[in-house]
């Protein structure tokens, strides 16, 4: 194993890279955007996927750039606090049990150790044509150059063009879900210490700090308005879907003025059955198992994919070996993911009948992910 093409420099291909050159395997990503980076809000960083940071060397840098809790206060619509629980780590005292940071920083620091480490990157070019032989793959790139590899990685996210390209009508379509999550990037008032979740009727919206000054919000609406409002809307919308709540959710309410503070998305899950591998083309990330945010756990499961891939290609004799490995050890975790967060996403929708019921999954959820990867 020599030479690795990763299509897409998200989390999954960008800890992938990382991962395979400190196991000495060269890796390239191509990236289709111009820019290598990442968009967005903020991120939740749970046990698991503070975890994968520490394995990728990158941790330290991560939590001084970010933001780090150890607790969660659940409040009622009103702002009255209901409970305050300690959210169990997975690294020790020394360490929070859940971080929160800048989509676009997190990017930075994995990109920055990748390309430390020696992985390659080529933006705004992706795959054109690839050819399967016995001992590896030939591709062409829409810049008009081509190359011969050992494995492909389609890191391409949940519309993953490599998907279609190997597996075709086999792969599985993204599912909508019906409904829509909306984040805000916010001040962070200092009574905002750590993880905070209200539960009003119908609707959950909580806080996530993410550094000194600054916390996102996020808002998950159990139905889907026909059209999602554009950029000039969504503030107002998503004042409008926050007015039933009182506390600290009514008191930062009228800082969501800008259309730039505000993202929104429908949601979609898909869970590709396995393998996610077909001769010496293997999908992760996202490609392979896109879940909704109930568990907040996409961004760790994709981490851990790239983590694992390094392990199993440096420690097997042979690519067929690796990839089997590596389904042994990411399917059931990543099904269980999906699978679980669907479920919690069905329940919000009548949040009266299935509260404890989604207590009591999103606890054995967390148990069973705190095994080691
Ligand atoms: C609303 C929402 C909130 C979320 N919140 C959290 C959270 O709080 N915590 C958490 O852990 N997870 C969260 N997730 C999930 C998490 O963001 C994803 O699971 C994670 O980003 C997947 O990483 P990825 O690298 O597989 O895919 P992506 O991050 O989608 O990266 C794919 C990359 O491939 C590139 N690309 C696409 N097509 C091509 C192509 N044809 N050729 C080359 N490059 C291509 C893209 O430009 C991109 O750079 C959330 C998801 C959603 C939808």
């Amino acid at each position: 194993m020599e030479r690795v093409l990763i299509v897409g420099g998200g989390l999954s291909g960008t800890a992938a890279a990382l991962s395979l050159q400190r196991k000495g395997i060269d890796a390239e990503i191509v990236e289709k955007e111009q820019v290598w980076g990442a968009s967005g809000t903020g991120i939740t960083l749970m046990g698991p996927a503070l975890r994968a940071l520490e394995q990728l060397g990158v941790l330290e840098q991560c939590l001084l750039q970010g933001s780090g809790a150890s607790e969660m206060r659940l409040f009622d619509a009103r702002g009255e606090l209901i409970q305050t629980f300690p959210i169990p780590g997975l690294l020790g005292p020394d360490y929070p049990s859940v971080g929160g940071m800048m989509r676009p920083t997190l990017h930075r620091i994995l990109s920055e150790a990748a390309t430390e480490a020696g992985a390659s990157v080529r933006t705004g070019v992706t795959v054109a044509a690839l050819e399967q032989h016995a001992d590896r793959v030939e591709v062409g790139f829409t810049d008009g150059t081509s190359g011969s590899y050992d494995l492909v990685v389609g890191a391409d996210g949940w519309r993953s063009q490599i998907r279609d390209r190997v597996f075709g009508d086999e792969a599985p379509q993204p599912q909508p879900l019906g409904q829509t999550v909306w984040r805000a990037l916010l001040h962070r008032p200092a009574s905002v210490t750590g993880e905070e979740q209200f539960y009003g009727p119908g609707l959950k919206t909580g806080f996530t700090p993410l550094g000194p000054d600054t916390m996102y919000q996020f808002l998950v609406q159990p139905f889907s308005d026909p059209e999602l409002p554009t950029a000039e809307e969504r503030p107002a919308r998503m004042r409008e879907l926050l007015a039933p709540f009182g506390g600290v959710v009514a008191e930062v309410r009228d800082t969501i003025t800008e259309p730039e503070q505000v993202d929104v998305r429908r949601l979609f899950w898909l869970l590709m059955p396995p393998p996610w591998y077909r001769g010496r083309v293997l999908l992760i990330g996202d490609a392979a198992h896109a879940t909704t945010p109930q568990l907040a756990m996409g961004g760790a499961i994709a981490l851990e994919d790239g983590i694992v891939l390094g392990e199993v290609l440096a420690a097997e004799g042979s690519v067929e070996a690796a990839l089997e490995r590596f389904m042994d050890r990411r399917y059931e975790r990543c099904r269980m993911v999906v699978e679980n967060s669907v479920q919690l996403s069905e329940w919000e929708k009548d949040a009266a009948a299935h509260g404890a019921d989604a207590g009591r999954l999103q606890h054995e959820s967390l148990a069973a992910l705190a095994a080691p990867i």
